[in-house]
């Protein structure tokens, strides 16, 4: 394998071969085309290294290999324009100087794409050049372009050389001092700048003098300097100029000392020994003018660098790089502003917001996906705040908002942040509904800024477990309960391992005739110390863990293993269908599919004796990949059912869109059904859109007659509720509501349900 600096090293090796040649043989052939071939190669590797090294900025490169190409010319042209007259003599000059210009103009750029062209550089530059402008001027120049035994315009370009030389010169400094000095082809790329500056300074010299025409080894410079250019070009890191940064602040180094002091005292020795002050003084005070200038340019313009660098840290530490809001370091800096300033006046509020199943956004669409919802939410959340008060990202998926104002105020704004977020996010190729849960706090007199954060995540814990989507204002008593959930984690992963849940039973019936159609699966808990355990308390909590993986997995699979045995039994037939809850991880998870579809066929099930029930918001959380997943499982002839219907969002467009069986009304409108008119109207609406989805209907939460007849006149399909019967055991619901009792097995009595852990199964 060849080194990648190889053909720069190549080049490097010939070139400086041949220029030795051309600087110990003169005047000979050998010399004549050594320093052809190296201007030519020059050229040549110019051109090529762009494309050798895929440099993505060519256009500099091309500049210089137009520059070499003219100083060629130039070189070429010379012998023959000595021997005219008029202006055809200064066509040498004219490419040499046009040559200057595209050179000059090509490290620009360079600099430019380097990151370079800084503008400390540049003044340091200025500095530089300005310092040596004097001496330039004083010693070559001005005698150049006095002698007078030439034509005019012969001196008045040999004046100019070293003047041009200044500006080659403040290249040179801008190249060291950039940050792309790293890089070798950087480097080359002084080496030739500077030998092009010394060659120069060596015709500069003799210019003075009156002559035009040097030596061998008065060139051997510019061929080196080609040689450089040549290396520099082919170098593979000529094609990582773009990638430097420019530093925002530069230490002072011995090499910018070293080039900045003689050039701040040479205009003043120059003409102190010149002793011209008397001629020379608007020299010296035009210059000392400028340098003072650039010198105070420099100060400002280093102690701004740094202060736009210490803001923009300062930013970087205080705020979030994604949404570009305030952070946490940010936030209890400024609370604790205002708290020391509002000590008992107590009139302002901190709203802690969580999203809800953000980590589903993320685990399911990945985290940019992530990230632009996180956007959009900070985004609508600052829209919302304003001028009013502060919005901050403590991480993840946490937003904090402070603002003035009395309790009311807060709530209010609450109420208004859940309003914001209800409307779809919509993202490329994705529409997004998020919800979130909030804790509110006011200020108290006691109160540091991290006991309020504390407060408020305990009150937005609170909201997590009354249902999602919603807030709650902090109460002191709500700080045992959070305890109390830290353990209910610990102790849920113990209760599967140990076999403390079981699934309970509760009828489905006909409205009709009010036989039997099916049973709810509901999971239950005994824990060893607290006793039964309401599902309400564990199952946000299983949910946020991905503990309802597995729980959900286990009571299908327990669910469906009972429903064999009953049919087993020949106690129920085809029409006996069992509701099993699934959770919106479940649905975008990789394991229900397979899960129903092996039990189904393994335990004998007809897939329609499955039905799965899915929440609104479960549904509502993408509607691509979900309705997916209802088409695969619709598929397989499970039925499938909106729970707790008239609860979220979802239209009756977006439910004519899903593969469902049916819905079920929620408890809630059925509750206050028999007084209160308004749920009749809605669950009217409900039964009315549903039949002309052709969806079959079942309220659930039926508690009295009264309900059950309107809900049957209403056209309701079929209920559940306690006017039939809780959820029981298996045993008991199969004493209950058929009359069957399991024959006891010898020596293995079974339990109700037997707890197995979802392993076991799989
Ligand atoms: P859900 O799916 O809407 O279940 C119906 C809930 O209403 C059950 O509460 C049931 O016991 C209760 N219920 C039934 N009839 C009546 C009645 O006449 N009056 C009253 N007041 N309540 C009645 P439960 O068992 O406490 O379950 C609560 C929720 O927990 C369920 O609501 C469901 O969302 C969830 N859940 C229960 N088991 C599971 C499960 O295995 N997996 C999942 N993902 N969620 C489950
Ligand atoms: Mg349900
Ligand atoms: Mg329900």
């Amino acid at each position: 394998m060849i080194k990648p600096g190889a053909l720069s090293g190549v080049f490097g090796a010939t070139g400086t071969a041949m220029g030795v040649a051309f600087a110990t043989l003169p005047g000979s052939a050998v010399a004549s085309v050594s320093a052809l071939l190296v201007g030519l190669g020059t050229a040549l590797a110019t051109a090529l290294g762009p494309r050798i090294n895929r440099s993505a900025r060519p256009v500099p490169w091309r500049m210089l290999t137009a520059s070499t190409l003219l100083f060629l010319s130039g070189i070429v042209a010379r012998p023959w324009a000595a021997q005219q007259s008029g202006v055809a003599a200064l066509t040498a000059d004219l490419f040499t100087l046009s040559a200057y210009a595209m050179m000059i103009l090509g490290l620009v750029l360079l600099l430019r794409v380097g990151g370079g062209l800084d503008r400390n550089a540049f003044i340091d530059g200025m500095i530089v050049s300005l310092g040596m402008a004097a001496p330039a001027v004083q010693y070559l120049s001005l005698p150049a372009a006095r002698i007078a035994d030439r034509p005019l315009v012969i001196s008045v370009l040999a004046g100019l050389y070293p003047v041009i030389d200044v500006l080659v010169l403040f290249i040179i400094v801008n190249l060291a001092f950039s940050t792309a000095i790293r890089l070798t082809s950087f480097r080359l790329l002084s080496i030739s700048a500077s030998m092009l500056f010394v060659g120069d300074l060596g015709y500069a010299v003799i210019g003075a003098q009156g002559r035009l025409v040097g030596s061998a080894l008065m060139d051997l410079p510019f061929l080196l300097g080609f040689v450089a250019l040549g290396m520099s070009a082919l170098h593979p890191s000529m094609a990582r100029f773009a990638e430097i940064v420019s530093q925002p602040v530069q230490p002072w180094s011995l090499m910018r000392l070293s080039l900045i002091g003689p050039a701040l005292v040479a205009p003043f020795v120059v003409l102190s020994a010149t002793r011209t002050i008397d001629r020379g003084w608007f020299t010296a005070v035009v210059l000392s003018g400028l340098l003072t200038i650039a010198l105070v340019a420099r100060a400002v313009s280093a102690v701004g660098r740094l202060a736009e660098t210490q803001a923009e840290w300062l930013h970087e530490a205080t705020h979030d790089s994604l949404t570009g809001l305030p952070n946490r370091t940010f936030l209890v800096s400024s609370v604790g502003a205002r708290i020391a300033g509002e000590r008992g006046h107590g009139t302002f509020w901190l709203i802690y917001l969580d999203l809800d199943d953000f980590k589903l956004v993320n685990d399911h669409w990945g985290h940019e996906t992530g990230d632009l919802l996180l956007k959009q939410v900070a985004d609508r959340l600052q829209g919302l705040v304003a001028r009013d008060g502060t919005v901050a990202r403590l991480g993840g998926d946490e937003f904090v908002v402070v603002g003035d104002g009395d309790q009311d105020r807060a709530t209010t704004m609450a109420e208004d942040i859940l309003q914001i977020l209800r409307k779809p996010i919509l993202l490329p190729d994705l529409e997004l509904f998020t919800t979130a849960s909030i804790g509110v706090v006011c200020c108290t007199e006691q109160a540091g800024v991290e006991a309020m954060l504390r407060d408020a995540d305990v009150a937005m814990y609170r909201s997590k477990a009354d249902g999602r989507n919603r807030w709650t204002l902090f109460a002191s008593q709500m700080r045992e309960s959070v305890s109390r959930r830290v353990q209910t984690e610990i102790d849920l992963r113990a209760a599967l391992a140990q076999g403390q849940l079981w699934v309970a039973f509760q009828p489905l019936v006909s409205m009709a005739n009010v036989t039997v159609v099916g049973a709810e699966a509901l999971v239950r808990w005994d824990h060893p110390v607290r006793g039964a355990v309401p599902p309400p308390e564990f199952i946000g909590i299983a949910e946020e863990t991905g503990l309802i993986n597995e729980i959900g997995e286990w009571v299908l699979l327990e669910s469906l293993r009972q429903v064999a045995d009953w049919r087993g039994a020949g106690i129920v037939d085809e029409a006996f269908s069992i509701s099993v809850n699934v959770s919106a991880r479940q649905l975008v998870g990789d394991r229900l599919l397979e899960t129903v579809e092996s039990a189904l066929q393994r335990l004998q099930v007809p897939p329609s004796c499955l039905t799965l029930e899915l929440t609104e918001s479960a549904l509502m959380v993408d509607g691509t990949r979900a309705l997916e997943m209802l088409e695969h499982l619709r598929g397989l002839g499970v039925r499938l059912a909106v729970d707790d219907f008239g609860t979220g969002y979802s239209s009756l467009s977006y439910l004519s869109k899903l593969p469902v069986y049916g819905v079920k009304i929620d408890r809630s409108f059925v509750k206050d059904l028999a007084h209160n008119e308004q749920d009749e109207t809605i669950t009217r609406a409900i039964v009315a859109m549903s039949h002309s989805l052709d969806l079959v209907i079942t309220a659930e939460g039926i508690e009295e007659d009264e309900q059950y007849r309107i809900l049957r006149d209403l056209g309701v399909e079929r209920g559940q509720g306690w006017l039939w019967g809780k959820a029981v055991s298996a045993t008991s619901f199969a004493r209950d509501h058929f009359g069957w009792t399991p024959a006891p097995v010898v020596g293995a009595p079974r339990t109700p349900s037997t707890p197995v852990h979802p392993g076991a199964y799989s």
